[in-house]
């Protein structure tokens, strides 16, 4: 049974030292409660910084001791790295950046070189723990550089990684100097999971513009693994909401509360202070509608909770000043003896107060310029369990408003939207309240925090299975073995290679990628060997392949079989011609003229249209422009149309690597047939060869081959393999 590994910033408590002794306090926070549903019989260990500064070893050997029993392992930090990798790069690098807040992103190689520090020292503190079937879940944006580092230590182990926070355009996330190792550290994990679609796509958007990773249906193949990207909407715990269980007496607080709303509506606004929260311009929106709806002044309270966060830093400080501001202007100029406009708290509420609040809450406004999820709206919609009465107004820039469809969505940078939103859920009939709410409600209930941690952890085994699907196919070492005793023991063996993507990495300039000194050594040891046939099976033209290779003993196919070279001479295919290609080659002219970047290949009896230097979507796009004219084009004129790497190749019908693959066969006895190649022109030749030969996909894809291998490098290990079985 894998056991799961969380490790997150936090563990889930508080330490206070009073009167000299330590106390720990568990903090019930949404993480915490999802993953205590999950599977009992998964065990699970928990890594985070404790939220205070322990100095003295012994006293950190004791509190590591007391945290065991529960699963919890303590990483310690200093003040100084909490300033510099949470308040620093974390909180004022990260955090603004990722929300779209660049004018206060801040850049200091100090705060850097603290969080690769801190990263490192979480690694350092997990590694140890960490067994290779164990499943790991890394948790959100101040350790982002984690998944690469437990990567380097664990080839097979599963390492789930959730971001808690938006994940920025590409064209916001690029301009963060530190932007590739970033990326590189996610792409360790195995599965990166965001609140929302979008999130995700700006994140696939960056692997692939900044580290080149591409990727298929949400599946990136980074190295030898495939990477799931996908989204995980983060819910809450219903039940804790829509029934909780509080007490509420004579002269507390939540009391007031309740007395506050009596005959009055009640707007509720509740958040962290934080500039992502758009606290000023829902205060101006209030202002402006008590200004344009005078019918409402003393009807309508607006009730500010700003819970005091951050401090420390500079933005926040302007911001606490600038709400306080507004407050007493709206206060001073609209408020009467018996009414104050805006009832504001800077302070935190505990959970009595805060149900109280959301159930005597006619309407939640709320309204932050950029928010990962929000959390306090979904818990306003369950506190309404019962009552069924109330009205959400949402920002549609909250991952929340993907899933809460039936509030009343807003652009929190329009007043007058904000405005009429107002209006409308003041003036709301009882019944259009009650079907938004049950809607909402409905989907809270199902995709609570529990599914979300369940359903998490459920798809991160289900790739996990997958990759263990994938690596039987990869060429073991025991397959391995079998191969070169065969090998060894054969008197006549027939080797076919492909060439780029196989013997060469690819290069976004086709003629740069002239054979090296290893890969000549390496095919003249082969040619040399006796019983050897080499054969280079290539989409290249001949006289490139001849330059090349030319002055080995090698056997050639050129252009996928156009042109083949056995012994001295090239021979032609006889069937082909070539009178099609003035119809062709004004189409792919048009396509250069719009498409700087890509270039046109004319070859003997093909042409093709290279697009590897320019944008991946735009080179999509014109592909399938102009798919349909030559589907067209080519059926009349019995073509044929070949979708290689980042090429498109037109040629004669009924030539390929496979037809060309059968003059090494018809007529001549093999022992021994290896083929190895990359892309889908070299599933022809897989499928040519008999049963018994052995035939290597280079890549993850799906192939018809039998066995498959990550890339060049490991080729080149295989033939410095064989060469030495020679
Ligand atoms: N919350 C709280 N006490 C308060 C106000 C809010 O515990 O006085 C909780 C609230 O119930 C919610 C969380 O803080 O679960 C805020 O989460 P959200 O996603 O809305 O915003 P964040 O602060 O994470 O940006």
């Amino acid at each position: 049974m894998p056991r799961l590994i969380i490790i997150s910033n936090r563990l889930p408590l508080t330490i206070n030292r009073k009167d000299g002794e330590l106390h720990y306090y568990p903090s019930a926070g949404g993480l915490a409660t999802g993953l205590n549903s999950l599977d009992a019989s998964m065990e699970r260990i928990w890594i985070g910084w404790p939220g205070k500064e322990i100095t003295d070893p012994q006293e950190q050997r004791s509190i590591a001791a007391n945290l065991k029993e529960d699963g919890l392992v303590p990483v310690f930090l200093s003040q100084k790295e909490i300033d510099l990798y949470y308040g620093g790069f974390s909180n004022k690098t990260i955090w603004p950046h990722f929300h779209y807040f660049t004018q206060f992103t801040t850049y200091n190689d100090e705060y850097w070189e603290a969080y690769q520090t801190v990263n490192k020292k979480f690694a350092e503190a997990s590694i140890p723990i960490i067994r290779e079937d164990d499943l790991v879940w890394v948790h959100d944006y101040q350790l982002m550089l984690l998944p690469a580092m437990i990567r380097e230590a664990f080839s097979s182990t599963s390492i789930g990684f959730f971001l808690h926070i938006p994940f920025p355009s590409y064209e916001v996330f690029r301009v963060l100097p530190w932007r590739k190792e970033i990326l590189e550290g996610l792409l360790g994990a195995d599965q990166i999971g965001f609140h929302t679609f979008n999130y995700m796509r700006h994140f696939l958007s960056a692997a692939y513009r900044i580290a080149g990773f591409e990727h298929n249906f949400g599946k990136l193949t980074v190295g030898h693994r495939l990477v799931n990207v996908d989204v995980f909407p983060m819910g809450i715990d219903y039940d804790k909401y829509a029934f909780p269980e509080i007490q509420l007496n004579h002269g507390d607080s939540s009391f007031s509360i309740k007395k506050l709303a009596k005959g009055k509506q009640l707007i509720i606004s509740i958040d962290r202070l934080d500039y992502t929260k758009g606290i000023p311009n829902r205060l101006l929106s209030f202002e402006k509608f008590l200004l344009h709806y005078p019918e409402y002044h003393r009807k309508v309270s607006l009730m500010l909770v700003v819970v005091p966060s951050r401090s420390s830093v500079d933005q926040y400080q302007e911001l606490k000043e600038e709400v306080d501001k507004l407050v007493g202007n709206i206060n001073g100029l609209y408020g009467t003896f018996d009414w104050t406009p805006v009832q504001y708290f800077y302070r935190s509420l505990n959970f009595n107060e805060l149900v109280t609040l959301y159930q005597e809450g006619d309407i939640a406004l709320i309204t932050p310029l950029r928010d990962g999820m929000n959390l306090v709206a979904k818990e306003f919609v369950a506190s309404k369990e019962k009552s069924k009465n109330g009205v959400l107004i949402l920002s549609e820039m909250a991952g929340a408003s993907n899933e809460l469809m039936d509030a009343l969505i807003v652009n929190p940078q329009d007043s007058n939207n904000i405005v009429a939103a107002i209006h409308q859920a003041l003036t709301m009939t009882e019944p259009e309240r009650r079907w938004r709410l049950s809607n909402m409600q409905e989907k809270l209930k199902k995709y609570n925090v529990r599914h979300w941690a369940a359903t998490f952890i459920k798809e991160q085994k289900k790739l996990m299975e997958k990759q263990k699907d994938q690596h039987t196919n990869v060429l073991s070492r025991q397959d391995r073995e079998d191969l070169l005793q065969k090998y060894k023991a054969a008197d006549r063996r027939l080797l076919i290679l492909d060439y780029d993507g196989t013997l060469m990495d690819f290069h976004p300039d086709p003629q740069a990628v002239q054979p090296d000194e290893q890969l000549l050594r390496l095919l003249k040891a082969l040619t040399e060997a006796t019983g050897n046939r080499v054969v280079v099976n290539s989409g290249r033209d001949r006289h490139t392949l001849q330059d090349w290779l030319g002055d080995l003993p090698l056997q050639f196919a050129a252009e996928h079989g156009v042109w083949v070279k056995q012994e001295h001479d090239w021979q032609i295919n006889s069937s082909l011609n070539n009178k099609w290609k003035k119809d062709i080659r004004p189409l792919l002219e048009n396509l250069v003229e719009r498409t700087p970047g890509s270039f046109i290949e004319e070859k003997d009896y093909s042409i093709a249209w290279h697009y590897r230097q320019i944008d991946r979507d735009l080179g999509e796009k014109r592909v399938r422009e102009f798919r349909d004219v030559l589907l067209y084009l080519t059926h009349n004129l019995d073509l044929q149309v070949l979708e290689g790497n980042k090429v498109v190749e037109i040629k004669n019908a009924g030539v390929n690597k496979g037809k060309a693959t059968t003059q090494w066969l018809n007529g001549q006895s093999w022992d021994f047939i290896l083929a190895m190649g990359d892309d889908h022109t070299d599933e022809d030749i897989f499928n040519a060869l008999p049963e018994e030969a052995y035939t290597i996909k280079i890549g993850l894809d799906r192939s018809q081959a039998n066995f498959s291998l990550p890339g060049v490098k490991e080729v080149r290990m295989l033939l410095e393999e064989l060469v030495a079985h020679s």
